[in-house]
């Protein structure tokens, strides 16, 4: 909990920012101070709602002046609670919502950082073109906000995260200056590129404003399947048969446990069981192409390819856009199912896609052990060794106690992560949840330099405090 907030700053930002642009209404603020899974309440004295660049700045330049910290939320979807003020300013991006260009022959769009991933689909599908960062919560999600956690989502294998999508950001500095990068160059070699210091820096380097975003072709020929397999060791082995038969093609490549399944069709109406029979794992897998017929082509061959050498066992393709987004909702679901389910201790790691299988027997093991008749539910992204570990209590067990044994759980898997050269953050960041534990897991001669960088921007601390070293 920060220090009160001097009323002469109060006084000051509600000047800038002009009638409408400030609120301290607690049915106001109330859905800002609580995160998408509740487990991160806070509390501020004061929201303020700049509606341009400019008041950004000044909002910012008051802050810095008197020392005031400020926390930034954009959509409120960040998973880690870094977006929940303790105390802060809250600084609310809701109403920076302008698309300010599209530009098909740069292959770009400049938005706004309040407007969300959503509305950059609908405005990139307008010139034939699309943004290839697809998140289930895509509705609410900000351009500012995928900006600073480094959004990744299902399409990573092919496109790359969201430090791979930015051509150019605007972003307010913690002295209160614009720094106006906004480019659409995709070479750029003129010294420090300020942009990616800011991409994942989880709103401490700067409050992002606008960003210009890498837009691709929109490809026609799509191909989605789900598949029922024996074990992630043939998901592995399939990941790398569908590079070899769908080259650049394969779009994602989704792994789920059973048990996320069970969860889907007991606690989200209208899910079916893709397949007639029971399966330990299952695999989406997406392939999208431009030439009409060709990633349908290329799915029905790695199937039959796939089912001839016994890694699937069984497979649906969609025949329908509605069938595919059926297939698709299973997937996103996975973390919504389990929220019925009681208490859970999640973990969103990463480790090199040859050792997704290694850290599921390894981390499996260790926790039946630790926690017996715990249920795990392991999904992701496994074409980027990306894997949500959610641990959850054992059926009928008690929430209270899974709960309190949440941290010295986590220790284990985070453990097993970095023995095998893995990350104990892959998507969501480290926010004020996971912070202390990053550290545990970075050298001092990576944490003295990080908090270099952000002394020589931020001496006085004041963007996003609780959060980053
Ligand atoms: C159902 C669900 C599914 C999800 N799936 C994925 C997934 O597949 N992949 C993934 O990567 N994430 C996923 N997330 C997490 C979340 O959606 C992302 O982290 C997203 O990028 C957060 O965007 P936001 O606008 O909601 O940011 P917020 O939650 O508001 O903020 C997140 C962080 O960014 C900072 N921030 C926000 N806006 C700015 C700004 N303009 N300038 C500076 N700092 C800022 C905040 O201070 C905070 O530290 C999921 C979340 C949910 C609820």
């Amino acid at each position: 909990m920060t220090a009160p907030v001097p009323a002469d700053v109060i006084s000051r930002l509600k000047a800038v920012l002009g009638a409408g642009g400030w609120s301290d209404d607690p049915d106001r603020l109330a859905p800002k101070l609580v995160e998408w899974r509740d487990r991160w309440v806070g509390t501020t004295p004061f929201l303020a709602l700049p509606k341009t660049t400019d008041e950004v700045a000044a909002v910012v330049g008051i802050c810095a002046e008197a020392g005031q910290p400020i926390t930034t939320q954009g959509g409120n979807t960040g998973l880690v609670g870094g977006q929940i003020p303790q105390g802060e300013i809250l600084l609310s991006t809701e109403r920076l919502r302008a698309i300010r260009e599209v530009d098909a022959y740069d292959d770009a769009i400049t938005a706004e950082a309040g407007v969300t991933l959503a509305q950059v689909h609908a405005a990139a599908a307008e010139v034939r073109r699309k943004f290839p960062l697809g998140l289930a919560s895509e509705g609410s999600a900000t351009v500012g906000g995928v900006v600073s956690t480094n959004a990744g989502g299902t399409q990573v294998l092919r496109y790359g995260t969201t430090r791979n999508l930015v051509l150019g950001l605007e972003a307010v500095l913690p002295n209160g200056e614009v720094w106006n990068g906004l480019k659409h160059l995709r070479k750029d070699n003129t010294g420090y590129d300020l942009k990616q210091l800011l991409i994942g820096a989880e709103g401490t380097l700067g409050v992002v404003t606008a960003a210009s975003l890498k837009l691709f072709p929109m490809l026609p020929s799509r191909a989605v399947a789900m598949l029922g397999l024996g074990s992630p060791d043939d998901a592995l082995k399939l990941l790398a048969r569908a590079k070899e038969t769908a080259g650049g093609s394969v779009e994602a490549f989704e792994l789920m446990g059973r048990l996320g399944l069970d969860f889907a069709l007991r606690n989200i109406t209208g899910t079916r069981d893709p397949l007639a029979e029971v399966h330990p794992w299952y695999v989406l897998v997406e392939f999208a192409a431009a030439e009409p017929g060709s990633a349908e082509t290329a799915m029905e061959r790695f199937l039959a390819e796939g089912l001839e050498a016994g890694l699937v066992n069984d497979a649906v393709v969609a025949q329908t856009d509605t069938q595919a987004k059926a297939l698709w909702a299973i997937r996103e679901n996975q973390s919504p199912a389990q929220k019925p389910e009681g208490a859970t201790w999640k973990h969103d790691i990463s480790v090199p896609v040859s050792q997704v299988p290694a850290f599921l027997d390894e981390a499996t093991a260790a926790m039946h052990a630790f926690a017996p008749g715990a249920r795990i539910a392991a999904f992701g992204h496994v074409g980027d060794g990306n894997i949500h570990y959610d641990v959850l209590r054992a059926d009928g067990g008690s929430d209270a106690e899974h709960a309190a044994r949440r941290d010295a759980g986590s220790r284990i898997v985070h453990d097993i992560v970095a023995k095998l050269g893995g990350s104990i953050s892959a998507e969501h960041g480290l926010g004020s949840m996971k912070t202390a534990e990053g550290a545990r897991y970075k050298s001092d001669v990576e944490l003295a330099a990080q908090r270099a960088i952000r002394h020589a921007l931020d001496p006085k601390r004041i963007l996003n405090p609780r959060v980053l070293f």
